[in-house]
């Protein structure tokens, strides 16, 4: 057993791990920080999201769009730093549909959103004397609008977005939004952290050692032996062990997961521009299957599933440079709270339910349900809370802090969540948001009735 001390030590060197040590070692010159984790870095989830971004979060209440515009700040700064190493643009989000009812509740949405701070509304109907349409570029993030465009006129709708299904009658285009390089958002904040004299420990945390209430020591077993760090600091960034690690604290952390997986597939046709925003469905449908089809997906586990109504919610976008012809594919329809187990249960048929599904958005990508290109799968799970909102603050126990509950939108939220723990461990000014974000808020009976009523619609 080797022994040694640290200010703080970090379990878990995802993008929550990875950003909170970037904060605390490059912002707030905070010496010794420990990150600790048994994987390389930024390998279990944090490297396998669809990589976007987005202010467009209109929810209960402005606390995610004040949250994520932060984040987004703090992400182009970032950007603006290292010459856009991580590859920032800002295509937005394109959220699309076939039923004039849905549109009218974008419409709502759109002036929800706008009244939060996400930038204001315009609305194209086709008429003469509108607001002006400005395409996005494919690379960058500076100089463009905020809020969204609604396109309700067909013409501009048809134009801009010939790809689409004729069947599409509304299209709401989120502006600041987009998508970047998880991977090297990481490694830039990793590089920089080491560099200001971050460790990190290639083990796992097995023990956590608590005197008179607060916590004094981490046990790291490495393999070969264990490490024995003494600390008064602790922060559970685990991820999807979010629980295993809090109950090393004797904790039950408020947090459940959902599987979530994402297929890559050759555009070998070239149906989608290389230059187009994240493509979102927002209608719930029914997939075409003929009778021998039906007969063979009955006998599926999630055959009634696939068989009767699916979810709204299939999404899409380019992947790679301007060579790549690859394109992302992800539907979200298994969302039941599942056990957190590796490696992944992938369903045999996952990518060819993404394919049917996105090609009632996109017609044209339906030339491969019959000649697939070789799909890639691979994803992992949301860890998220019953508000779908991060924990992100000090736990009930001198000392521990909490990282993660980063659900589906962890690497978009991490440069404001970490700013936010970081501010917790070194006691600075949090902003005003942060009350919303504090584990605490699980114990509080009212707000539990209150989220009783929240749902998500907004979640990808
Ligand atoms: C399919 C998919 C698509 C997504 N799309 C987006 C998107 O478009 N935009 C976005 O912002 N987010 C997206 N996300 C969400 C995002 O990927 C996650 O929120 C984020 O990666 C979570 O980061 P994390 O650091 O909390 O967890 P992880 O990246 O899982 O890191 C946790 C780390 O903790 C380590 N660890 C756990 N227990 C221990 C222990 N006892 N000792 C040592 N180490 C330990 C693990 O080894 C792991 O490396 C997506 C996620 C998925 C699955």
């Amino acid at each position: 057993m080797t022994a040694q001390n640290a200010e703080v030590v970090i379990c878990g060197a995802g993008i929550a791990g990875i950003s909170t040590a970037w904060r605390l070692a490059v912002k707030h010159g905070t010496r010794n920080v420990v990150l600790v984790d048994s994987r390389p870095p930024m390998t279990l989830t944090s490297d396998k999201s669809t990589e976007a971004y987005r202010n467009w979060w209109p929810g209960p209440d402005d606390a995610m769009v004040r949250l994520m515009n932060r984040s987004i700040d703090l992400l182009e700064e970032m950007a603006e730093a290292s010459d856009n190493r991580f590859l920032m643009n800002r295509r937005g989000y394109l959220y699309a549909t076939a039923d004039p009812e849905r549109a009218d509740a974008m419409h709502a949405a759109g002036v929800l959103a706008s009244s939060y701070g996400a930038g204001p509304l315009r609305v194209h109907s086709g008429g003469a004397g509108g607001p002006d349409y400005l395409p996005t570029p494919a690379e960058g993030w500076k100089d463009q609008p905020d809020g969204a465009d609604l396109i309700l006129g067909e013409g501009l709708l048809r134009k801009t977005f010939p790809f689409l299904s004729q069947e599409t009658v509304a299209v709401l285009h989120a502006r600041r939004c987009g998508w970047f390089s998880g991977q090297q958002l990481g490694m830039l904040q990793l590089e920089e952290a080491r560099a200001a004299g971050v460790e990190v420990i290639e083990g796992r945390v097995e023990w956590i050692e608590t005197t008179g209430g607060r916590v004094s020591s981490v046990q790291i077993g490495t393999g070969n032996e264990i490490v024995s760090v003494a600390t008064p600091q602790f922060v559970v960034a685990a991820g999807p062990m979010l629980r295993e690690v809090g109950a090393l604290l004797g904790l039950e952390l408020p947090v459940f997961s959902e599987l979530h997986l994402k297929m890559s597939l050759e555009d070998q046709l070239g149906v989608v521009p290389r230059d187009a925003p994240l493509l979102i469905w927002e209608d719930p449908q029914r997939l075409g299957w003929s009778d021998e089809e039906r007969e063979f997906v009955a006998e599926l586990a999630d055959g009634e599933l696939l068989l009767g109504e699916m979810p709204p919610g299939v999404h899409a976008r380019i992947e790679g440079g301007r060579e790549s012809r690859y394109l992302l594919i992800l539907w979200p329809y298994h969302l039941d709270p599942v056990a957190e187990n590796f490696p992944l249960p992938i369903p045999d048929h996952y990518a060819e339910i993404c394919v049917r599904g996105i090609s009632t958005m996109i017609p044209g990508l339906g030339a491969y349900v019959e000649r697939m290109p070789k799909p890639w799968i691979d994803g992992g799970y949301y860890t998220k809370t019953k508000d779908n909102r991060p924990l992100a603050g000090p736990l009930p126990i001198d000392g521990a802090f909490v990282h993660g509950a980063l659900s589906g939108y962890g690497l978009m939220a991490s440069a404001a969540t970490a700013e936010m723990v970081a501010l917790h461990i070194t006691q600075g000014q949090l902003p005003d948001y942060a009350g919303a974000f504090l584990p605490a808020r699980f114990d509080d009976p009212e707000y539990l009735a209150l989220i009783e009523g929240w749902d998500d619609t907004t979640q990808l």
